[in-house]
């Protein structure tokens, strides 16, 4: 008999080409988040920076394998660049010279898939994997686009901002028409956000707007929402990668960490009622009348 379905494993890849947005920021608070609502997570650090990575207290130029030995050898096992870095939370870490993957990898075919593939060899060891891409549309934000499912867009509430998500959902589209049909944006996260200025509130009107028209179209992002809440701007939020903690071991009473707990409550409520939906036994079925056992 074959064994259990393996669980659905929700695999996002945030993304903005542009630098200074809160991709990191939110890629590892959120995904700490995750982890001490009990979900295993995963962080890839897809940038050459390896910012994520610093984050999550591990040194890039310490790391023996990361994303650079996926992407290089179809055949290296994923496992064993992957490391605990504190109770339910792992990390992928990056390595600074990862830069060169592209011009290395220019002439194989398979590139963009590599890291999709070494990623479905984990099979549900994680229920989250939170993928930070870096500030470009390169090979390693395609590869991460390639794996993911969803796109989360972290994005600043000011008007240069917003030029940006055009060019971004265009390579979603892209993406969609032939490396990964099934790849979907689910939102926008407001990082840094001061609700105090009429324009950050509104660039969010606007964004909701978009994306409210959006909904009788076909495209990625029909199902797209700004998320609330925003993340509101705050200091211990950029103290903490230096110390290599997370903002709940830095400062779990600041406002982001409180910020980053109530949307990785959304997150996790929609993903628990979409996990439900699944397990439903289907609607013939629970129209039946149902036997109490005394
Ligand atoms: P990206 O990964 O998109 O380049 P980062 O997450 O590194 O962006 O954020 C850019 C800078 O802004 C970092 O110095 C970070 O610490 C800071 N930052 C991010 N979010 C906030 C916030 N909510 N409040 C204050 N500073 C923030
Ligand atoms: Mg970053």
């Amino acid at each position: 008999m074959p064994g259990p379905a393996p669980r659905p494993i929700r695999l996002i890849a945030l993304m903005n080409q542009k630098g200074g947005v809160g991709k990191t920021t939110t890629t590892v608070n959120l995904a700490a988040a995750f982890a001490r609502s009990g979900r295993r997570t995963l962080i890839v650090d897809l940038d050459p920076q390896a910012h994520a990575s610093l984050h999550v207290g591990v040194d890039a130029a310490t790391v023996e394998s990361s994303v650079y030995d996926v992407l290089l050898d179809p055949a290296f096992d994923v496992t064993r660049a992957i490391r605990e870095v504190s109770p339910n939370l792992f990390v992928l870490p990056a390595q600074t010279d990862m830069a060169a993957a592209e011009t290395e990898l220019a002439t194989e075919p398979d590139r963009f898939h590599r890291l999709s593939r070494a990623l479905s060899k984990l099979g549900d060891a994680y229920e989250f994997v939170l993928m930070d891409c870096p500030p470009s549309l390169g090979l390693l934000t395609i590869s991460g686009l390639a794996a993911a499912r969803e796109v989360l867009i972290p994005m600043q509430s000011h008007f240069l901002a917003l030029q940006g998500v055009g060019k971004l959902l265009e390579t979603v589209s892209i993406v969609t028409q032939g490396l990964n049909p099934r790849l979907r944006v689910s939102g926008v996260i407001l990082c840094s956000h001061d609700p105090a200025t009429m324009h950050a509130r509104e660039v969010v009107s606007d964004l909701d707007q978009f994306f409210e028209q959006a909904r009788s179209g076909d495209t990625p992002w029909k199902f797209a929402r700004v998320y609330r809440p925003a993340i509101r701007r705050n200091i211990k939020l950029a103290e903490c990668p230096s110390f290599g903690k997370t903002i709940f071991e830095y400062a779990p009473d600041a406002p982001g960490a409180a910020d980053y707990l109530a949307l990785a409550k959304v997150l996790l409520t929609d993903w628990d009622a979409m996990l439900a939906r699944l397990n439903d036994p289907p609607a013939v079925v629970t129209a039946a009348p149902v036997k109490v056992r005394a």
